[in-house]
């Protein structure tokens, strides 16, 4: 009787088993939940990754050079300003589009996911969406064309404490005078404008931050030296000092006071932006660790029959699908509780699912002939830039108490 009993239970689980198969094929690329242009533009990007970014992602990690080739390429894409409205130049897609391609781009070269995803979602979304038509065509037109956009908010002294922010902006008639020092900003060697924040007075503390629009060769602006990265590593990021720097006052976005708010805007995208990124090397590194444990034999047997092996593979796909099913729902539905979530999971199971791809190639995992280690250092940035890890977690405790009226 029991034996029967456990029988058909054995067959209906089988028949589960066979359903869920099916449902997981087609989760796998989420391929199901998008619409016909957000799958158009999957399939672009994921082409684009397979055959011009994949084969070149390790030679440009180890030269830490920019792919000038690559931007260009994507411009050429329309991916440079991929929601930037049409009459600029962009292709006037949605957030779910913009996050499928930096996935996809990512997969193939993390370095390119990310200097395509911080241009989008940092500068050219904020322009395109809280500019005058003015700045538009200033800021704008040329960036969907070629031109590259920063963001300066970090500074030596302020980066996930905002509203300590020491760079000064003063009224001087019809300009503004910024003078101060920013840190960490990405693809600044080869930008041609950047949104700086500035305190036009310290003391009311966030709520006296203001956002310009700066030409990169204003006078008065200097770069500095490309800081050496453990990962994406072929990102530019470096500091930049502010001195007497003369913006019109037409420079500015939004009002002086509106800094803050805009800045916080601006970070809920870019984290939709890095949960896809981390989401793009996650799978990147489910692949190589898959092509790998399929290959190669221990025991007799390939590493993908061994129950660890299956077992790894098997959390790193959970870790994989459950980041991006997030990644998919703050873009379809912003909000910060959204996006500090989807960001939070993915830059953590980014790393850990890297991790799970180094175990697997034993002791190749740590060879920078093979792209285990690549992808375990590319992981680790995404619990650090668009807002640490443990902001992230705040920002989400807050929202669910604010919920719960238990603030
Ligand atoms: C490759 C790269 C590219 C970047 N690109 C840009 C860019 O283009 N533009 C830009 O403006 N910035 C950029 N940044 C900067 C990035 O956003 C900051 O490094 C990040 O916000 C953290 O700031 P911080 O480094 O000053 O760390 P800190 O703010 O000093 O935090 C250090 C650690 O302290 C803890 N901590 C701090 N505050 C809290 C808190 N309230 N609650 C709990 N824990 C806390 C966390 O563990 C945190 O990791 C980039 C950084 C990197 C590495």
């Amino acid at each position: 009787m029991a034996g029967k009993t456990l029988m058909k239970s054995a067959k209906s689980a089988l028949s589960g088993l066979q359903c869920a198969k099916s449902t997981v094929t087609q989760m796998r690329s989420f391929t199901s939940r998008l619409n016909e242009q957000q799958q158009a533009i999957q399939e672009l990007a994921r082409n684009f990754a397979n055959e011009q970014l994949k084969p070149n992602a390790s030679k440009l990690d180890l030269e830490g050079r920019f792919p000038f080739d690559h931007i260009k390429s994507l411009t050429d894409l329309g991916l440079m300003g991929a929601a930037v409205d049409e009459e600029y130049g962009g292709r006037g897609l949605d957030y779910l589009s913009l996050a499928v391609a930096v996935e996809e781009l990512s997969r193939g070269c993390a370095s390119t996911g990310m200097i395509m995803c911080l241009h989008n979602f940092l500068y050219a979304n904020l322009v395109n969406e809280k500019g005058t038509p003015e700045q538009k065509e200033i800021f704008l037109r040329d960036f969907t064309k070629g031109a590259i956009g920063c963001f300066a908010l970090s500074e030596p002294d302020a980066g996930s404490d905002v509203a300590s922010i020491k760079t000064t902006a003063t009224p001087d008639g019809d300009y503004w005078i910024l003078n101060g020092k920013k840190s960490w900003l990405s693809s600044a060697i080869e930008g041609s404008a950047v949104a700086v924040f500035a305190t036009f007075d310290p003391s009311l503390r966030h709520k006296g931050l203001a956002c310009f629009l700066v030409p990169m060769d204003a006078e008065g602006v200097f770069r500095g030296k490309k800081e050496p990265l453990m990962g994406v590593r072929a990102v530019t990021a470096c500091d930049m000092t502010l001195e007497e720097v003369r913006i019109p006052r037409s420079y500015m976005v939004g009002k002086a006071g509106e800094g803050f708010k805009i800045a916080m805007e601006q970070l809920d995208q870019a984290r939709i932006g890095v949960a896809a990124h981390a989401v793009g090397i996650a799978q990147a590194a489910l692949d190589t660790a898959m092509s790998y444990a399929k290959e190669r034999e221990a025991f007799g047997k390939n590493l993908t029959r061994l129950p660890s092996v299956k077992d790894r593979l098997t959390d790193m796909c959970i870790m994989i699908e459950t980041a991006r099913l997030l990644t998919y729902r703050a873009a379809t539905d912003v909000c910060t509780k959204h996006s500090s979530m989807a960001k939070y999971v993915a830059g953590k199971n980014a790393a850990a699912v890297a991790d799970h791809c180094v175990q697997i190639l034993g002791g190749r995992g740590l060879s920078t002939n093979y792209d285990a280690e690549r992808h375990y250092r590319d992981a680790r940035g995404t619990q650090i830039y668009g807002g640490v890890t443990d902001i992230q977690k705040r920002l989400v405790g807050h929202f669910l108490l604010k919920e719960h009226e238990a603030l």
